[in-house]
């Protein structure tokens, strides 16, 4: 193949989704999803040729969005620099490694005949501590930037240094930025507002960490605290942002702006796995595990991963039991077409969980159309197992994330090792590939977490690692 790129169906040539109606989700499946039950749904949408641009929302976009999202980033690097010391090894770019993790394998229930397994470093992003340093930030720069021509603070081929002065701080100090959120995505558009100049509030969830305010209140952001559930935060912050024209609302589950800046993640990955020697093609297929709560991280990362690798490339989201909002979304598009958008409390569900950066229980509508024919499945992870890879990832990888980042982990075993995965990959002529395989874990937060919090999530997890039989 010449052209990376050639496995991208043209638009228009993808199957019509009215041509491939599906059958509905199978019993077994949807009791094990009420009775909070780890499961795995494999998404019969999922087309076999890679459309080159597809749907979010009202707008069609493509490889060129991704590129578009990363220029952006390369623009403003010479002030990320200014802004942020942590920066300055990095030349103003804010990425993370991607790590080797052939010795987690045996713990996670991989055995080396299945495919090697790697770690994309996320939990370890400088600035958010979150994979909500890619969409919550590069959000912020589009606003910023806006504002920066219309203002005539830049101009073309300018150095974006130039917005960390007064001139251009003036101008920011009078519009604020706001975002709901259970607290990582609060993090990072809090952080990066405010080092710009912006006034900057973040409505949360009662469910967010104290600790997570606390270090947003240091950085002079305003927290609004309210005592529903992640959605009713959002909706309470959107309904105050619409008062007041000079605000910009950052709005998780309706955000392209947001996809797209995690989608970019993408182009710097691609670049590391060569370097690792893995190049995906026909008989080394990759699989990707990606925690989801509201979905714009993990669909924004699937569908850059897709427009780059095209049928070579396998997407899993994972879902704590309580809190599967993708997992029933999708299932509910699958059996009443894209209309409607299910909350996990209709399946008798708590959205209850130890992994507060996915504790959402109703999907982004947006991530799911995105993700309609790219996803391959979602499963969901129990807490305690959340707390036992989170243990096993200390101790055999030496990272330190926290709980939602785990959920990741039990994928592999998920696919390789139950009935429903095997007949997955048998389905799609990959069971005799698996030796060749990479298994590409996504940790997605941790670097920010207390010592003290996270002492106690490794010695929850260590005791239940020890008390439980292996996978
Ligand atoms: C937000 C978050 C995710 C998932 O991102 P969504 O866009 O909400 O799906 C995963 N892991 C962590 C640690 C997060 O904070």
């Amino acid at each position: 193949m010449n052209d990376p790129t050639d496995f991208l169906a043209h638009a228009g040539e993808s199957p019509t989704p009215a041509a491939t109606a599906a059958p509905a989700a199978d019993a077994a499946l949807l009791s094990a999803l009420a009775a909070a039950q780890p499961c795995l749904w494999t998404n019969p949408l999922l087309a076999p040729q890679t459309p080159s641009a597809v749907r979010a929302g009202a707008k069609d976009i493509s490889l060129a969005d991704v590129h578009a999202a990363q220029a952006r980033f390369d623009r403003f690097a010479p002030l990320l620099r200014r802004l942020f010391p942590e920066l300055a090894g990095s030349a103003g770019a804010i990425e993370s490694p991607v790590l080797p993790a052939s010795a987690l394998q045996p713990a996670i229930g991989l055995p080396p005949g299945r495919g090697t397994l790697w770690i994309k470093a996320d939990h370890s992003l400088p600035v958010a501590g979150s994979i909500k340093a890619r969409g919550g930030i590069h959000e912020v720069l589009e606003f910023a930037e806006r504002l920066a021509v219309q203002h005539a603070l830049v101009t073309e081929g300018d150095d974006y240094g130039v917005l960390a002065e007064p001139a251009a701080r003036a101008v920011f100090s009078r519009y604020q930025v706001a975002v709901g959120s259970t607290g990582n995505l609060g993090l990072s558009i809090g952080v990066m507002a405010s080092a710009l100049g912006f006034r900057a509030v973040v409505h949360m969830s009662a469910d967010a960490k104290p600790w997570k305010k606390d270090r947003l209140r240091a950085r002079g952001v305003e927290v609004i605290e309210h005592a529903g559930d992640y959605q009713q935060a959002v909706a309470a912050g959107r309904a105050q942002a619409q008062q007041d024209p000079a605000c910009h609302f950052v709005d998780d589950e309706r955000s392209l702006s947001l996809l797209l800046g995690y989608s970019a993640a993408v182009l710097h990955l691609d670049a590391q796995l060569h370097e690792h020697g893995i190049a995906p093609d026909a008989r080394r297929p990759l699989f990707v595990y990606l925690p989801c709560g509201v979905g714009g991280a993990p669909a924004g990362i699937a569908f850059g991963l897709k427009q780059r690798y095209g049928p070579h490339v396998h997407c899993f989201f994972a879902e704590p039991t309580q809190s599967p909002c993708f997992l029933v979304q999708m299932i509910g598009a699958e059996v009443n077409g894209v209309g409607g958008n299910p909350s996990v409390y209709d399946y008798g569900l708590t959205n209850r969980t130890e992994a507060d950066g996915l504790a959402v229980p109703r999907a982004s509508e947006l991530a799911a159309s995105a993700m309609r024919e790219l996803l391959s499945g979602v499963y969901t992870v129990a807490d305690e197992q959340l707390l036992r890879d989170l243990y096993l990832a200390k101790r055999d990888a030496g990272i330190e994330i926290e709980p939602s980042a785990a959920a990741g982990f039990s994928g592999p075993a998920m696919l390789t090792g139950t009935e429903a995965g095997q007949a997955w990959l048998a389905r799609h002529g990959l069971t005799d590939l698996m030796a060749t395989a990479t298994h590409l874990v996504w940790t997605t937060g941790g670097l920010f977490v207390p010592a003290e919090e996270y002492r106690r999530f490794l010695a929850r997890g260590e005791a239940l690692a020890a008390s439980s039989t292996p996978r």
